[in-house]
């Protein structure tokens, strides 16, 4: 196999995603593998702010036009094409992320060559990528592995490390001009913003999910004063999202936020695999839940079997009396 890596910038108005440096991060770790170049190909307009963070990469291709503004993904997608029509990368990475969720299929289809979606693994197996996927909302992980070149890979947000793909320089950077940019009817007409002032609960390094057991709106405040004890935030699941109990910017899992908190305390959460797939991957889960068979016993590195009303509030008093001690936390 031969060709570069790329990786295609999940971009929105203006500000790279998280999702970028991840993806940069694993692209960089696949192209010292193949001793070949990692390139991120940036797609948008009036792009020079955000190249200065970009220098894990050995280049940024860059194309400017003013159809490339918002990510509507066809437009994206026909010019990500055309280059890898002549460029021929070995392998394309596209961050999953709500402006670039279609464009790795679409990019796909115009080139007639494999995409693998929900990728959150990807490396070099005997001359092959072999990438490791999520499907059906978790319940199955596959290893899929592709000697097509190029082949596309989604890759599923939230799995590593930020900072190992982010640098406080600028790459060499290519203009690149020549490319056809198609604007199509399809347009976007307003971007949703999340609720105001809410936390980023991907960011936080404690964090205390309530499910279902926590029963009523009142209780939530003991799985509260837990997390202000720890220095965290709460969030929920599904249900407690759904109650209104919680707003939408702290709900984990597939149709929420994916977290990997330091500590994941799971509180009355049965460990669905929607709400699994949001956060396996924490440093730290302790799951607290009265019946023993709740699939999340599975996931947790520590389970109490008790009625959490007993446990969060005990939990709680035993902290902060440690740190009135002066002793350290957690570790
Ligand atoms: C397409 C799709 C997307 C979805 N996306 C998400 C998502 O993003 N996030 C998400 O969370 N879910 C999601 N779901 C829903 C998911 O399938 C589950 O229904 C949901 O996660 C269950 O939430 P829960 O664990 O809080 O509730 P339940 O499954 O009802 O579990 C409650 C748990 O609390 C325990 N319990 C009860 N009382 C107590 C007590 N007093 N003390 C201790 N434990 C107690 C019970 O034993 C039980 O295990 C999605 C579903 C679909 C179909």
């Amino acid at each position: 196999m031969s060709g570069n890596i790329w990786v295609v910038a999940a971009l929105c108005r203006g500000r790279l995603l998280d999702a970028t440096y991840e993806a940069v991060a694993l692209g960089r770790e696949l192209a010292e593998n193949l001793g070949t170049k990692l390139e991120v190909l940036l797609l948008g307009h009036e792009l020079k702010d955000v190249l200065g963070t970009l220098g894990i990469a050995d280049a940024v291709l860059c194309v400017e036009h003013a159809a490339l503004a918002d990510p509507v993904p066809e437009v994206h997608a026909h010019v990500v094409a055309r280059l890898a029509g002549t460029r021929h990368p070995q392998a394309i990475l596209v961050p999953q992320t709500n402006v670039t969720w279609e464009l790795g299929s679409l990019v796909a289809g115009e080139l007639g060559v494999p995409y693998v979606n929900s990728c959150t693994e990807l490396r070099m197996v005997e001359q092959t990528l072999e990438a490791h996927t999520v499907l059906y909302g978790g319940k199955v992980e596959a290893i899929v592995r592709t000697k097509h070149a190029p082949s596309i890979f989604g890759l599923v947000s939230g799995v590593r490390a930020v900072e190992k793909g982010y640098a406080d320089h600028a790459p060499a950077t290519e203009r690149i001009t020549e490319v056809d940019v198609q604007p199509t009817s399809v347009q976007l007409r307003r971007y949703l913003e999340p609720e105001a002032g809410d936390i980023d609960i991907s960011k936080e390094e404690v964090l205390v999910g309530v499910g279902r057991g926590i029963e009523t709106r009142d209780n939530l405040e003991v799985s509260k004063e837990l997390a202000d004890v720890l220095g965290g935030a709460i969030c929920g699941s599904r249900p407690v999202i759904d109650q209104g109990w919680l707003p939408l910017s702290r709900q984990v899992g597939k149709s929420g936020a994916t977290v990997k908190p330091k500590l994941y305390i799971a509180a009355g959460i049965s460990g669905a695999p929607e709400h699994v797939e949001g956060m396996k991957g924490s440093g730290l889960i302790i799951a607290i839940n009265s019946d023993p068979q709740a699939p999340i016993f599975q996931v947790a590195h520590y389970g109490i079997v008790a009625k959490l009303l007993d446990v969060l509030p005990a939990l709680t008093e035993a902290i902060r009396s440690r740190s009135r001690r002066g002793m350290k936390q957690y570790a």
